[in-house]
């Protein structure tokens, strides 16, 4: 395949836009390559918040660089700006330009397709809240970046992820139900029965029950076909749906009188962040979510100067010099500062400083720990409003 960049063409400046070779060429004719301290922030304004991701692929472009970097901890949620509506640095580098500068291009990517994509995985998990969400938009995304694609949907909140090699990215177990091309070759129910008993008994038994009939009288045939039936699947296309939570009522109610009241309803199919809450009121017990969360729009990321030789400078629109974030422990509410300490002005509570060190003069000290991190995000999903 052509269109693929190798991780060797990431790191030999390939992928880097063309400007970056041209500074590259004068700082180095001219011997000038000054210590600089440089700063990612998010110039966002319409975002509720942004969930950062990505600091796997960051300390692999710039390990082993003479240079220190400090990040909010992988999964942070944070606002753009903070209480004073200063932009809040999401990760800092410090060291001689040359050495990070020019990889400013694939940084900045790395971040801001990961951070967009946990974000808007983070959104959806919000409302759907402790029903099963499941990330199934790899076919929407180049293949080569499935793994990204699922790696980021998880630690933002999705429960599971429905691409092989993305499920192998983040160490669980695939998740998925059937195509319509298996009832469409076998025919509804000869599918369903051949799939409960040739697939292995611990994968769940759901059916898909939107081929070609109406999809109340598929999912009482579906339930009485498979014995351990655990809920039917509708991706009823829009062009038949009418009033998508009225079918989901109706499938519910004949489930129900017909004595299935434990399988459940798993719903799929262009489903957007307003469908939600009205879906979940109409019954629906689990959601797969696929181009909303794989298509997310990146998060806009830049990445400024702003020290040079210890001396604050950077240019119009953004704040010039080192700077520290702090967030409450009560209030949660982010301020960004010169100083080492800060106290919340709300609440008189010692703020704590996000700031952590994840690649020391170019050893790489963050580990990824996807459970955890995934973790932070949904305990951090409590405080939002
Ligand atoms: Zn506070």
């Amino acid at each position: 395949m052509k269109n693929i960049a190798s991780e060797e063409d990431i790191k030999n400046l390939k992928t880097t836009d063309i400007y970056f070779w041209r500074v590259n060429e004068i700082l180095r004719s001219t011997g000038v390559d000054p210590r600089v301290v440089m700063e990612i922030t998010s110039s966002s304004r319409d975002i509720p918040w942004i969930v950062l991701a990505g600091l796997d692929d960051l300390v692999d472009i710039l390990k082993g660089k003479n240079i220190d970097v400090y990040s909010l901890p992988e999964g942070t949620i944070f606002p753009p700006k903070d209480i004073n509506g200063i932009p809040i640095p999401a990760v800092k580098i410090s060291g001689r330009y040359l050495d990070f500068g020019p990889y400013e291009t694939p940084i900045l990517g790395s971040l801001s397709q990961a951070s967009g994509i946990a974000t808007k995985a983070s959104y959806f998990k919000k409302l759907i809240g402790n029903l099963p969400l499941l990330s199934m938009g790899a076919r929407r995304m180049h293949p080569a970046l499935s793994p990204l694609i699922d790696r980021n949907s998880f630690l933002g909140g999705c429960d599971k992820v429905s691409s092989v090699i993305g499920a192998e990215r983040i160490g669980k177990t695939a998740e998925g139900t059937m195509p319509h091309s298996l009832l469409l070759i076998l025919g509804e129910e000869e599918g369903w029965k051949m799939y409960d008993k040739i697939i292995d008994p611990n994968v769940g038994r759901i059916a898909l029950v939107d081929t070609y009939c109406d999809e109340k009288d598929a999912s009482v045939r579906a339930a009485k076909i498979i014995k351990d039936l655990s809920a039917v699947r509708l991706d009823t296309p829009s062009s038949r749906r009418g009033n998508f939570p009225d079918i989901i009522r109706e499938v519910r109610w004949e489930l129900d009188r017909h004595g299935f009241k434990n399988v459940g309803i798993v719903v799929s199919g262009g489903i957007k962040e307003e469908d939600i809450s009205e879906l979940k009121e109409a019954g629906a017990t689990a959601f797969g979510i696929g181009t909303a969360i794989s298509s997310a729009p990146a998060i806009d990321f830049a990445m400024d100067i702003v020290s040079i030789e210890g001396m604050p400078k950077t240019k119009r629109g953004k704040f010039s010099g080192e700077k520290n974030v702090f967030r409450c422990p009560h209030c949660h509410k982010f301020l960004v500062s010169t100083r080492e300490e800060e106290i919340c002005p709300f609440d008189n509570s010692p703020m704590e400083s996000m700031f952590k060190k994840i690649i020391d003069g170019g050893n790489v000290i963050y580990k990824e720990d996807l459970d955890k991190e995934r973790k932070y995000v949904i305990d951090q999903l409590g405080w939002m409003q």
